[in-house]
């Protein structure tokens, strides 16, 4: 356990008809069809609940290769599930505590906690 400041809050948002969080952006809601959403920022706390090796990129992410991928739960209470890339540690698994950093072009950061 470390004394570190909160990371920042995760930009996640919210459907404001029936409340289903969506991390990534959405623009049309799968539980209830609205188009509206709005800011729901939730702890930058997270836990990885998958990793795995990016071996064939799709588009724009050609020539990187490979690289890491987590799935990472991030929030507190309520939580949302993203695909997110560990940028300190890629070797961080299952399990194992990670913190939001920033979204660069379109991508979530997280590094270990
Ligand atoms: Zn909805």
């Amino acid at each position: 356990m470390s004394e570190s400041p909160s990371p920042p809050r995760f930009p996640a948002t919210r459907c404001p008809d029936c409340s289903l969080l969506y991390g990534h952006e959405a623009y049309v809601c799968r539980e209830c069809g609205s188009e509206t959403f709005e800011e729901a920022p939730l702890d930058g706390n997270g836990t990885v609940y998958a990793r795995t090796t990016i071996r064939v990129p799709g588009s724009g992410q050609q020539g990187k290769e490979p690289f890491e991928v987590a799935v990472v739960d991030v929030g507190g209470a309520e939580s949302v599930r993203v695909t997110a890339r560990i940028e300190d540690n890629p070797g961080v698994g299952p399990d194992d505590p990670v913190e939001f950093v920033e979204r660069r072009e379109g991508v979530f950061y997280f590094r270990a906690a």
